[in-house]
């Protein structure tokens, strides 16, 4: 079999969900971020009903708190987003049910309660904050230019007490299909609950976005809505982060990122097959995650890089002009040798 590499362009932004592939497994991140190949497979019934969920939270927000839309206007806009949308294709997570629980959640948790979205200078409120901020890594192959570090935050928020702020908080929405239960009950376990995001990536690193725009929340607010056949009500956790959290989890995060970086110069300049550089990670938790196999096994079962080539191609979304481009195409556009 033929040993002739793929072409490469290595990540010019880093996520966390990236970062989450590359603690899984390197070799998924490169065949991924790196190679850029995909096989275009369809999403999970889960993700799509979460970015339903999470879409028509933004549109409540911002019908009340932007356009001053009454609060049953705001929520009948996100209902008919969800109902409108792609259909989710699972029965528990359908489109009506997923709807259900958006008017539940606001009535749980109403529009006009203490806490208010922290007001931008632009005078918009920070609700779905897209942030990219340049992390000072120069990019192995587009000289002068800094790798940089990107999110989406959900809000960030002022709570009140008897009309002083009494904090800044980034508030999360996460729809679950399972929560930890008080044992032998239906109880949630509220404190089993925060202790799974205490250290979470994803959080930390909203609090270092906020950071670089000279905020410092007090800590997290995760609204969780599980999406089971009983409609349960959904729950609030409160996460602290402290300095120093947010401090190690950059300097681990631009550690990893340099890390990262010698290892794709490496494997550019040796020329090797990849998992020289990146190591195949090969354990039943990275290959098989939500029941759904690694779709690159049959590079980590065969020789060479034939088998990538064949089965999938090489693409990169460009968020800039929201177009899909073969990486060939790309890197011409781009002038990127
Ligand atoms: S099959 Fe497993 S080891 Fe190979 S790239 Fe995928 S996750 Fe990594």
């Amino acid at each position: 079999m033929s040993t002739k590499l793929l072409d490469t362009l290595f990540p010019v932004a880093f996520s966390h969900s990236m970062m989450q592939s590359v603690w899984g497994c390197e070799m998924k991140f490169f065949r991924q971020h790196c190679q850029r190949l995909t096989t275009g497979h369809a999403r999970s019934s889960d993700l799509i009903a979460g970015g339903h969920f999470a879409k028509a939270c933004e549109i409540v927000r911002k019908s009340f708190y932007n356009d001053n839309l009454s609060i049953d206007n705001s929520i009948e806009l996100g209902y008919n987003s969800i109902i409108e949308s792609e259909d989710t294709g699972d029965y528990i997570k359908s489109n009506r049910r997923l709807a259900i629980c958006l008017k539940k959640h606001f009535k749980l948790f109403p529009l006009d309660n203490n806490l208010a979205p922290v007001k931008l200078a632009n005078g918009e409120h920070a609700i779905e904050y897209a942030f990219d901020f340049e992390l000072g890594i120069e990019h192995p192959d587009i000289p002068g230019t800094s790798i940089r570090y990107k999110g989406l935050l959900d809000g960030l928020y002022e709570k009140t007490h008897l009309g002083k702020r009494v904090g800044t908080y980034v508030v999360d929405e996460k729809t679950c299909s399972s929560v930890f239960r008080v044992s032998g009950t239906k109880i949630v376990d509220i404190a089993k609950e925060e202790d799974k995001y205490k250290t979470e990536g994803q959080m930390i690193g909203y609090h270092w976005a906020a950071r670089q725009l000279g905020l410092k929340p007090t800590g997290t607010l995760i609204y969780k809505i599980p999406l089971t056949k009983d409609f349960e009500p959904s729950f609030c956790l409160e996460i602290p982060i402290n300095d120093y959290l947010v401090d190690i989890w950059s300097a681990t995060l631009c550690n990893k990122i340099e890390e990262l970086k010698d290892k794709y110069l490496f494997y550019k300049n040796i020329e090797h097959q990849p998992h020289y550089s990146f190591y195949p990670a090969l354990t039943d938790s990275a290959c098989v995650s939500y029941g759904r196999r690694c779709s690159f096994t049959d590079g980590c079962r065969y020789k060479g890089e034939d088998v990538m080539a064949m089965t999938h191609e090489q693409r990169i979304w460009d968020s800039t002009s929201k177009r899909d481009y073969t990486l060939k195409e790309y890197k011409q556009l781009k002038g990127i040798k």
